[in-house]
């Protein structure tokens, strides 16, 4: 018999532009092997677009059995911190990526002055006199060409001395920089005599007072790759129009050739990620701090109940482009949900609550009733939940005038108890001015799951005990900002005037028992009503949730 072939055998997945760029390269023979960087300044957290970069750079590695070093860009001390510095190692840990070599571009200080002084020996550095707004200005425009400087053409000994007298301080910030001599003319601004080093009497936070000139990111980057033998360095788009320069410093000091490449960076419809604004959120107390839950911020997400398993099903998912797109947020949502829908564990929370009398319910009687902490795993772990006769609902799941169809509980109506019996609402408690106080119902003993006869009633709700019920504190969260596109500020407005005022909101809720002693480590279901993870801010006592998504919502990936 002829063997069926299978239809639904997967498609291999096209390669995204850098897996094309780096099988090329292997077959070709210009690298043996993958090595990648990820060079983040120390001067802020690490957002979600990092995340991405993160993903494209320790993910392409891994594909190709190469390695990846975490470099910190620190050439710039005034901004930068070891507070920083700790808190992106903690955050590419907990994404679970695993760097090579722990590296600082501050390393290399010594050697990147070498290779200074070897420009200025060979002619094609000079120290520059001008201020920054006479240098600035001398550079002309796209359109124009610059001007050369008056003090281009000093002697190579002259430079020398001048440099050396930088290094050892004898000259004030912006007294004189070291700049690249190239091409004033040249169509491409970045060669029109480059800075190269800038004084800085600052202390580093790692060099400490040893330095007071420090190399720009131009004169750093590329050779940071070079010395580590990068394969393939991968940055945003902007940095484009540097690429020559990264490969003119490359070949003018006859050193390693690393290549640059391109990808598109991550923008996300009403999120931020410019670390200065994130910065500047903080230091004004818009919000709580780097980790608050409505910051875009990995700590800010991971306190909200992201995981790190769902920040990469979206970068996946957006996958690596050449172009400049925005992203919706609700992918990245949808993407959290998808995660935790499948490992998230679930626990019964009433958070507007009515309360519910079973009349017919022996007083005193406590029935525990074994849940499945998953339903997808329904021969999972289980956790046990109390059923006595005084209950709460919430208050949404009643109706007193109630359509036709709504399935929950209305006057003479059945409704099944989540896990336990079918109840019928007998009778409706109001108090002095009409407001329901109080439901009270009769149940159906033969409806008790898993014994008797099956009846199934249309409506499904859930409850807690009242006596057993833990009372929690809920943070509900929002998107921080109104407006969808956060880099289309319109002139005259500032960022901040597009903070949404709701974008917190605390409320008290009534949890089932169990959830005080969740240790999944991850966020847990509210059934029916969606997404939650533990703050640390919690105690034994205190338990506090922050919301991390509501369960349902209309939105579908293309
Ligand atoms: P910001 O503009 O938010 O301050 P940055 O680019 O200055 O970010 P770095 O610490 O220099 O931040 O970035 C480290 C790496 O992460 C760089 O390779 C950078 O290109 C990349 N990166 C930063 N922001 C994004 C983003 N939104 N999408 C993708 N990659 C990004
Ligand atoms: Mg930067």
């Amino acid at each position: 018999m002829e063997e069926a072939k299978n239809p639904t055998a997967a498609e291999p997945k096209k390669l995204n532009f850098l897996e094309e760029i780096i099988e090329d390269d292997l077959k070709s023979g210009r690298v043996t092997s993958v090595m990648t960087r990820f060079p983040p300044e120390p001067n802020g957290y690490l957002h979600l677009g990092h995340a991405k970069s993160l993903c494209i750079n320790f993910g392409l590695a891994q594909k190709y059995g190469g390695k990846t070093n975490l470099r910190y860009d620190d050439t710039n001390p005034t901004k930068e911190d070891t507070e920083y510095v700790d808190a992106i190692k903690e955050d590419i840990k907990w994404m679970g990526f695993h760097w090579d070599k722990e590296l600082y571009a501050s390393d290399y200080f010594d050697q990147l002055y070498e290779w200074a002084e070897q420009l200025i020996k060979e002619g094609l550095a000079y120290v520059d006199d001008q201020t920054q707004e006479e240098i600035s200005k001398g550079r002309g425009t796209v359109d124009t060409p610059g001007t050369e400087s008056p003090w281009r053409n000093r002697s190579v000994e002259e430079n020398l001395r001048l440099f050396r007298e930088m290094k050892a301080g004898k000259y004030a910030d912006g007294e004189k920089v070291l700049r690249a001599k190239i091409d004033m003319a040249s169509p491409n601004m970045m060669f029109r005599d480059p800075l190269l080093y800038r004084i800085k009497h600052a202390s580093h936070h790692r060099t400490g007072d040893k330095w007071c000139i420090y190399p720009m990111y131009d004169f750093t980057h590329g050779q940071c790759d070079s010395i580590e033998h990068i394969t393939h360095s991968i940055c945003t788009l902007e940095f484009d129009v540097h690429k020559p320069l990264y490969d003119w410093f490359i070949k003018t000091l006859r050193i390693w050739p690393s290549h640059q490449y391109e990808f598109a960076r991550l923008n996300l419809t009403y999120t931020l990620m410019s670390k200065r604004k994130l910065l500047e959120l903080v230091q004004k107390g818009l919000v709580s701090g780097w980790d608050d839950p409505r910051m875009p911020t990995l700590c800010g997400v991971r306190r909200r109940g992201y995981t790190a398993e769902a920040l990469k099903m979206f970068c996946e998912k957006i996958g690596v482009s050449k172009r400049d797109q925005m992203m919706d947020i609700q992918l990245l949502e949808w993407c959290v949900r998808q995660d935790l829908n499948a490992r998230a564990n679930r626990y019964m929370v009433v958070r507007n609550p009515l309360k519910l009398t079973i009349t017919d319910w022996e007083p005193g009687k406590v029935e525990w009733f074994d849940c499945p902490l998953n339903p997808a795993d329904p021969e999972g772990a289980t956790r046990k939940v109390p059923f006595t006769g005084e209950l709460y609902i919430e208050r949404e799941d009643f109706m007193e005038d109630a359509p036709k169809k709504f399935f929950r509980l209305k006057p003479g109506g059945e409704v099944r108890l989540k896990y336990t019996y079918i109840i019928k609402c007998e009778e409706v408690v109001k108090d002095e001015d009409g407001n329901v106080v109080e439901l009270r119902c009769s149940h159906d003993p033969s409806t008790r799951p898993g014994g008797g006869e099956w009846r199934s009633v249309k409506g499904t709700i859930h409850w807690v005990s009242v006596p057993h019920a833990t009372e929690i504190t809920v943070r509900n969260y929002d998107r921080l900002f109104t407006k969808e596109d956060m880099n289309d500020i319109p002139e005259g407005k500032d960022y901040k005037d597009y903070l949404n005022p709701e974008s917190l909101t605390v409320a008290k809720a009534f949890a089932e028992p169990a959830l005080a002693d969740d240790q999944s480590g991850i966020a847990v279901q509210f059934e029916r009503t969606g997404y939650f993870f533990k703050d640390p801010d919690s105690t034994p006592e205190g338990l506090i949730f922050n919301k991390t998504t509501s369960l349902k919502d209309s939105y579908r990936p293309e």
